[in-house]
């Protein structure tokens, strides 16, 4: 059995509890198992595909282990996640690193590796990033990222697509691809990436995307690999939300595609991960103001920062539930001196101080955004499967908060 969508409600409360109590809190709990039931499932949609995971969305050892060792590839977009996804055991052929206004060492980094692992795929998103990489001397397995042009006018979210910082406008790529080749690089494919969110809406945005990306492989005489179309599979955030439908989404790939030599390759993040993570955080206020209930909490926009900066929603279950308490409700805030630093509002069985509360889908974007800001050290992962745990990323201390401190040798 494996369900498209894992709720917050099927997670069990006294795993939960247990293990907030023997690592404390905030806590971000992986499970290793659900990765894998993700993973089965794209892999199931896109049989003839390559599945590439966007490894930040949570590069915990762990779960790039576990990705590689299922047969996954790694998406890479720095040369810190290049690094990781080779100390996890992936094999360079697996290893794709998508330069997006490359800084120096990034590149640097990326031909020395190369060198190394001729396998190693490099993709690039600007005419510059290419002359960069020659006059490093590299000349090895090339992606050209372009620019689609799909996103304004479709839908407001779909937007690295459109946006111009993302790849090469479409309709230079042919000529830079003839040129690329014509430098002696050893052009592979074509990428695209249209940002968040393919979700049964804007299926037609993702549609237009892949049937130019297919369009494009034709026009090309290049002997190409892979045409990759990039990620953004939508996972519900709220409760009552519908999963995405991944074979729906997988025709209308496939038929947007049209016939192509090439090997498809797909790029999830998010839905690899999302739901097969939990934070856990436990209640140190609660406060009436007026008619406001406020809840204060030990996780915040550090650690997790996808409400303060996208507004997202992410479901709120307090482990107190089921012990027959009255509901009510609550604003749930954190521990960070900014306005922003809100979760929202929740129906909670009446707050106590010391309830642990368990936040949903913080498997993607959730640690690998957290910050030190305020001094305040980032939480611990623990990884569970079936019944072991581990701690895969120890929580930091404010020493190791203060480690890089003190540089100015006069005061
Ligand atoms: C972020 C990113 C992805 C993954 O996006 P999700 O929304 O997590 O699926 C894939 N490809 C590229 C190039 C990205 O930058």
């Amino acid at each position: 059995m494996n369900p498209p969508v894992r709720r917050l409600e099927e997670w069990d409360t006294a795993r939960l509890a247990e293990l907030a109590a023997t690592h404390g809190t905030p806590l971000y709990v992986q499970d290793l198992e659900r990765v894998r039931e993700n993973y089965a499932r794209m892999a199931e949609a896109f049989p003839e595909g390559r599945v590439m995971y966007a490894a930040k969305a949570n590069t915990a050892a762990a779960v790039l282990r576990t990705l590689v060792e299922v047969g996954a590839g790694i998406e890479c977009a720095s040369a810190g996640e290049v690094e990781r996804a080779l100390a996890a055991g992936a094999p360079p052929e697996r290893v794709q690193y998508t330069a997006v206004n490359p800084p120096e060492g990034d590149l640097d980094y990326a031909v020395e590796t190369a060198d190394e692992h001729p396998e190693l795929t490099i993709t690039a998103g600007a005419a510059d990033t290419i002359d960069r990489l020659a006059e490093r001397g590299f000349s090895g397995r090339l992606c050209l990222r372009v620019n689609p042009g799909v996103g304004a006018g479709h839908h407001e979210k779909v937007s690295t697509g459109a946006n111009a910082k993302f790849g090469v406008p479409i309709e230079r790529a042919p000529d830079l691809l003839v040129e690329a080749d014509e430098r002696g690089f050893d052009v592979v494919g074509i990428h695209a990436h249209a940002g968040s969110g393919i979700s049964g809406e804007d299926l037609a945005a993702h549609r237009e995307l892949v049937s130019r990306m297919g369009e494009l492989a034709r026009r090309t005489d290049l002997d190409l690999e892979f045409v990759d179309v990039g990620g953004g599979f939508g996972v519900p955030y709220r409760e009552g939300e519908e999963p995405l439908d991944l074979q729906a989404v997988a025709r209308a790939t496939r038929e947007a595609l049209g016939e192509v030599e090439a090997t498809l390759a797909v790029e999830p993040g998010r839905y690899l991960v999302a739901d097969a993570g939990v934070l856990l955080t436990r209640i140190n206020t609660v406060k009436s103001a007026g008619e406001e209930l406020v809840v204060g909490v030990d996780a915040g926009m550090t650690t997790l920062a996808r409400p303060a900066i996208y507004g997202a929603h992410h479901a709120i279950r307090s482990l107190a539930e089921g012990e027959g308490r009255d509901t009510v409700e609550a604003t749930v805030t954190g521990p960070i001196c900014e306005s922003g630093d809100v979760f929202g509002e929740y129906e909670l069985p009446v707050p106590v101080r010391d309830d642990l509360l368990a936040v949903g889908n913080a498997g993607a974007y959730g640690y690998e955004m957290a910050s030190q800001y305020n001094s305040r050290p980032r939480p611990a992962t623990v990884v569970v499967e079936g019944e072991r745990s581990a701690v895969d990323r120890r929580r930091e201390t404010v020493a190791d908060v203060r480690r890089l401190d003190g540089g100015a040798p006069w005061l």
